[in-house]
């Protein structure tokens, strides 16, 4: 792991800068060798302040704080594409570029209304840039240690940077955009925000279930310089719409559910009948036992009654049966402490019964487990 330190003028970042923002074909310059946004990233927009305080600052001399460029080195996969990739300054160094480039103006100045000797005062300010270069692992960890200020990036960001490539890429088209068709597919059945790869995280956490690699850092690793990302889309589409098949009345407890490993468990199943599942789900929604809705899903694919929550009984109806059954367990006749009992289901719920004061009864501890696994 190797980390530089270098001074770069603004200059020679501006070189060839090319900000198309309205194609996302990303922004680039530094001569074409450094990738400042790439395409298909989140485009982080400073408000007008902001963007005009970096000007302000570069204009007076005052020192930006350091920027963070991965460097992918000499032999990366495509050779017509930048050597470095900007990880931490991506709003600082487009603002300083589109400045330069006209699009603004800062305190009723625009760039090429200054004095030449102020416009090379600007050209010439030394941009503090941290380096990195090191294999993949290395680079993740060091960029998961550092506090980057301002805009933090999500894990998956991280991975992104480090892991970047034509699999990234590709990935990055169908499960990136906030207007994609991970989004278009899949919204009402995810979590978090697509633009900050939390489809993308999502998406490989329950493909690697089936792949059978232990990291996300593992599968991407193994699949950087794949040309596509097909193989996971394809299945994160076949996961989405066996959730839609199999459970087509929609509910809102169906969001951010681990639809990925419902499939991956149970898919080829024959005997799932979307008709039977809705009417078990409708019941189970309506009783007021299950205190963990969102569980209703798990509990009709696996039975795992603790995915429930089943509500237990309060303590003044185990108080009330302590006393009735002066502290005696009904299955060893001994007696025991209040707080060396718990509140049993005489019925179980699984069974119909409720949790209402007639179905509980005080078990000690060691005859309600007995109970409980029989
Ligand atoms: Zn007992």
């Amino acid at each position: 792991m190797e980390i530089t330190l270098r001074e770069v003028p603004i200059r020679e970042v501006y070189e060839g800068y090319i900000n198309d923002g309205e194609t996302e074909m990303g922004v680039t310059g530094y001569d074409d060798e450094l990738c400042i946004r790439p395409r298909y990233q989140r485009n982080y927009v400073y408000k007008d302040n902001q963007r005009d305080e970096v000007i302000r600052t570069v204009k007076n001399g005052y020192p930006l704080s350091i920027f963070y460029w991965v460097d992918l080195g000499e032999d990366r996969e495509d050779q017509d594409s930048p050597r470095f990739e900007v990880l931490d300054g991506q709003q600082r160094t487009i603002s300083i570029c589109d400045y330069i480039e006209g699009d603004f103006s800062v305190d009723g100045h625009f760039f090429e209304s200054l004095p030449s000797d102020i416009r090379d005062k600007i050209l010439d300010y030394k941009l503090l840039v941290y380096v990195c270069v090191g294999d993949d692992s290395e680079k993740l960890k060091w960029f998961e240690t550092i506090n980057i200020a301002g805009e933090p990036l999500t894990a998956q960001e991280l991975r992104n940077a480090i892991y970047s490539g034509t699999w990234v890429s590709d990935a990055k088209k169908h499960f990136s955009k906030s207007n994609g068709a991970a989004v278009g597919l899949a919204s009402d059945y995810m979590k978090g925000e697509a633009n900050r790869q939390d489809y993308m995280e999502t998406a490989i956490k329950w493909h690697m279930d089936v792949t059978g690699d232990d990291t996300i850092e593992e599968y991407m690793s193994a699949r950087k310089n794949y040309h596509n990302a097909q193989e996971l889309w394809s299945y994160f589409r076949s996961a989405i719409e066996w959730a839609e098949a199999t459970f087509p009345k929609y509910r809102s407890q169906m969001k951010g559910l681990p639809w990925g490993l419902y499939y991956n468990a149970h898919h080829e199943r024959t005997d799932l009948d979307p008709q039977v599942l809705e009417e078990r789900i409708s019941e189970l929604m309506a009783d007021p036992d299950v205190t963990n809705k969102k569980g209703i899903y798990e509990y009709v694919l696996t039975d795992n009654e603790k995915a429930l929550s089943i509500r237990a009984f309060d303590d003044r109806t185990k108080r009330e049966k302590y006393e009735e059954q002066k502290g005696i367990c009904p299955y060893c006749k001994e007696h025991f402490e209040f707080n060396e009992m718990h509140g049993d289901h005489i019925i179980p719920w699984s069974k119909g019964g409720k949790t209402v004061p007639d179905n509980c009864q005080m078990v000690c501890i060691e005859c309600n487990l007995k109970k409980s696994n029989n």
